[in-house]
């Protein structure tokens, strides 16, 4: 047997997923929230381990659509949103077109599923550049288009005029990735998602506090959540995460202040860094700042030796650091251990 010969070529092009443990005494590297929810694992003391989870996890999409004021058939459940855009390219197919920088893993997925990958470079202001993705469309007519806002690893939300120019004049799905909206100042496309059939909106659970039990989901219509529910394994979200989940989303309150918290300090952290001369950050509305520096790859280094782990995105934007939003304290030490890194790069 010829192993490289036996695996798919999109696959054997690939390298696995990086997702590596790098020790340290402050992680700001992978845009989760700093505080946890301890108290909800006690609803897992309740679960039957000798069952199979509820396929169709019945209380949480009914918890869901009841906050976003949808109807659960418009609600598909996900172990983590990663899983969705799996389901989602699955199901409609490529081509596949999405801009960049963006998040990798609309590029992967498509790979690994032999599917076309269209990629649309950003203007300078890391906005959607009209022009050249309508152009896309025409040329390439995607049966996906995948529009991150906030955008990761940029930061920045797209205008909204000209996503729902693309929802127009898109021939297929367009998916609106909210991961990061919970942070933004504006309320989202969910209140478009009835005047739009096209149009698709993801969510995770990951980046408010719950990134440890992988939830995702899909909010679309009916007819969509009918078809994308066909590709997706019986009981592809565990019992645990589901009961975990459902007793953290009882509480709106308290997930409502800790997504205030985490913004307010990405304000802050935001000014502060603006004061720093010597490198240019770029704004925000997610729960991450993204900023340039001259020598990204030996900052990235000498912060890991203060114990500060943040993401080096230079091969996505040019001389690109990313840093997450901590808790105060966590965020005093890496701006602390950014200025002495900067002063003696000067
Ligand atoms: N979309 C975007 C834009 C992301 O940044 C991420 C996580 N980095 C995801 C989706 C995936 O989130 P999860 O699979 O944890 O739900």
């Amino acid at each position: 047997m010829n192993l490289k010969q036996l695996v798919k070529k999109e696959v054997s092009a690939l390298r696995a997923y990086q997702a590596k443990e790098i020790s340290c005494s402050v992680k700001l590297d992978a845009n989760e929230s700093p505080y946890g929810f301890r108290a909800a694992l006690r609803a897992a003391a309740a679960i039957q381990t000798n069952r199979y989870p509820d396929p169709e996890a019945k209380k949480l999409r009914a918890v869901l659509a009841r906050d976003l004021g949808v109807r659960p058939q418009n609600i598909l459940q996900g172990n983590g949103s990663d899983e969705i855009i799996y389901h989602l390219i699955a199901t409609f197919g490529g081509p596949v077109l999405y801009p960049v920088p963006t998040f990798s893993m609309y590029g992967i997925i498509s790979q690994v599923l032999g599917e076309k990958k269209v990629a649309v470079p950003l203007d300078r202001d890391f906005d959607l550049d009209q022009g050249k993705m309508l152009k896309a469309l025409r040329k390439n007519r995607p049966r996906i288009v995948f529009l991150s806002t906030p955008n990761n690893p940029t930061g920045n939300c797209f205008s909204s005029d000209r996503i729902l120019k693309i929802v127009e004049s898109s021939p297929g799905i367009v998916v609106v990735d909210e991961a990061y909206q919970p942070f933004a100042s504006d309320k989202g496309f969910l209140p478009l998602l009835k005047d739009y059939k096209n149009l698709v909106i993801m969510r995770t659970l990951s980046k408010i506090g719950l990134a440890a039990i992988r939830f995702g989901f899909l909010v679309a219509d009916e007819e969509i959540i009918h078809e994308v529910n066909k590709v997706r394994l019986p009981f592809n979200v565990n019992a645990l995460s589901q009961a975990v989940a459902v007793e953290v989303l009882k509480d709106r309150k308290a997930l409502r202040t800790v997504i205030r918290t985490i913004a307010a300090e990405r304000d802050l952290l935001m000014r502060a860094m603006e004061g720093i001369s010597t490198i240019t950050t770029f704004p925000s509305e997610a729960n991450f700042i993204l900023f340039r520096v001259a020598d990204p790859d030996r900052i990235h280094t000498e912060l890991l030796r203060r114990g500060i782990l943040i993401r080096n995105v230079a091969d996505a934007v040019e001389g690109c650091l990313r840093v997450t939003v901590g808790t105060p304290r966590e965020n005093r030490k890496f701006l602390h251990a950014l200025r002495s890194c900067m002063k003696e790069s000067s």
